[in-house]
């Protein structure tokens, strides 16, 4: 077979290196297949799921993965940066077709500080949020915020990793105890030393975000707006779009295109935002975090939406039109956990459309998910009660969600009408001192998949 004429759409791309080879890079080479272009991977971990769609290349091979590529992207935010500064350097100097998303939106995305700083500076709406050096510094958040306050890492942290909550004065030494080695770089909490960040603790109504694509001549388009339900730090459910929040998707949809625009920004970004009340009373959006890549929220998108985030991203990286990011139907997405269901049991449900990513089972895990998209939206509700009910871990969605499920866990410093709240805490608080089950400071190593 002549490879000839295998390639009628970019001539000088044939192959996109991804840097990552975990579930998000295996979507991402589906999605180019049909397009014609080929993946190939930059992961330690030989068996990742990327390694059935390409060919995948250890850290120590760098020189021959950026051989094997014409343009190169990440599928995994905390990759190092020279890397991707040694990407753009060849793309600058022409000998490589280019390295999406910039480095600046990787250099912002992996610091919360920054990140805030940055939607500021755009007049985004965020919580109220100070940096952090000292215990004296603390303190003086605790005052001028007012607490309970949410105490971050502004690196390394992910999936509510490496916070707390502040309930009360007394609590402020054990939080500066367990995160003081952020600022100085010292330990395993983060990989460079950087302030902590100390925001007010927001009594959000509902988690939501918002995916967008931006071509390299700024072309953007973007889809729904999606709520996000979490158990232990991790998405466990994504309805597509969020019902009740057409009021909001100007909002959302102007902070995502300034935010890509100002960052001159290619490819696939997620922002989440939390939905809270502004002064009148009104529902308002504050910005949270930016994932300068295709994101778990956006999953849904490969049978929900016209043209998937996957497939989006792809045709930004090669510099094709975006395609259309209308829904085609109202979708759920779950994420499975740890331990694979049933598949015959989840396909005997109509709308169910599963996707393994061929990983060993291990607790907590990101090792499946699962669509549906009942013909009838009707159906929606009743065929997720089903599809809880096929999954050995259930993610806290057996029970039906509040609109404040998501929200840490305060209950004794907040008002009686937060006490309600009694859901898994996303962000741990420290009850006398730091608990062990406050302390995931020491994951911090772990490589971190969304
Ligand atoms: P992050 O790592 O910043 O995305 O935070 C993880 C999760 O903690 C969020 O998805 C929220 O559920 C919760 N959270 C983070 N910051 C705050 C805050 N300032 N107030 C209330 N909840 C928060």
């Amino acid at each position: 077979m002549t490879t000839a004429n295998a390639y009628p759409v970019t001539q000088t791309i044939r192959t996109i290196g991804i840097l990552g080879g975990g579930q998000l890079g295996m979507m991402l080479a589906e999605a180019a297949m049909p397009l014609g272009y080929q993946c190939v991977f930059l992961e330690d971990s030989a068996d990742c799921p990327a390694s059935l769609y390409g060919r995948v290349f250890h850290s120590e091979q760098l020189e021959a993965f950026i051989e094997a590529a014409d343009v190169f992207t990440l599928e995994f935010e905390n990759t190092p940066t020279a890397t991707v500064e040694q990407l753009t350097a060849l793309s600058k100097s022409g000998s490589k077709q280019g390295m999406f998303p910039p480095l600046i939106a990787l250099d912002i995305a992996q610091d919360r500080l920054k990140e805030k700083q940055m939607f500021n500076s755009l007049d985004i709406a965020t919580v109220p949020f100070m940096a952090v050096n000292s215990e004296a510094e603390l303190k003086q958040a605790c005052d001028e915020l007012g607490l309970p306050i949410v105490l971050k890492t502004s690196r390394g942290g992910y999936d509510g990793k490496g916070q707390f909550v502040i309930k009360q004065d007394s609590y402020i030494k054990a939080a500066w105890q367990e995160l003081k080695d952020a600022v100085t770089g010292k330990g395993s909490l983060t990989p460079t030393p950087a302030p902590l960040i100390a925001e007010g603790f927001i009594n959000f109504s509902r988690e939501v975000s918002m995916i967008a694509a931006r071509t390299q001549n700024g072309q953007v388009r973007c889809y729904d707006l999606v709520e996000n339900h979490h158990h232990h730090g991790i998405l466990a459910k994504t309805q597509a779009p969020a019902v009740g929040t057409s009021h909001l998707l100007k909002q959302a949809t102007d902070a995502i295109t300034t935010v890509m625009n100002h960052l001159d920004y290619v490819g696939v970004m997620a922002l989440e935002l939390f939905v809270t009340k502004d002064e009148r009373g009104n529902d308002a959006l504050l910005a949270n975090e930016i994932a300068p890549r295709v994101h778990n929220s956006g999953h849904w998108s490969i049978e929900g939406a016209i043209t998937s985030q996957f497939e989006n991203h792809i045709r930004a990286v090669v510099n094709l039109p975006l395609g259309d990011t209308d829904n085609v139907h109202p979708a759920i997405m779950l994420n499975i956990l740890g331990q694979y269901p049933d598949i015959s049991a989840v396909l005997n449900i109509d709308g169910a459309h599963y996707h393994s990513y061929h990983k060993e089972e291990r607790d907590d895990r990101k090792i499946a998910h699962i669509t549906l998209m009942p013909n009838d939206v009707a159906d929606l509700e009743p065929a997720l009660a089903k599809l809880v009910a096929t999954l050995p871990n259930k993610m806290g969605l057996e029970k039906k969600p509040s609109p404040i499920d998501s929200q840490p866990k305060v209950e004794d410093s907040l008002t009686k009408t937060d006490s309600n709240n009694t859901v898994e805490s996303k962000v741990l608080a420290i009850e006398d001192g730091p608990s062990d089950k406050a302390i995931n400071a020491k994951s911090k190593t772990e490589k971190a998949k969304k």
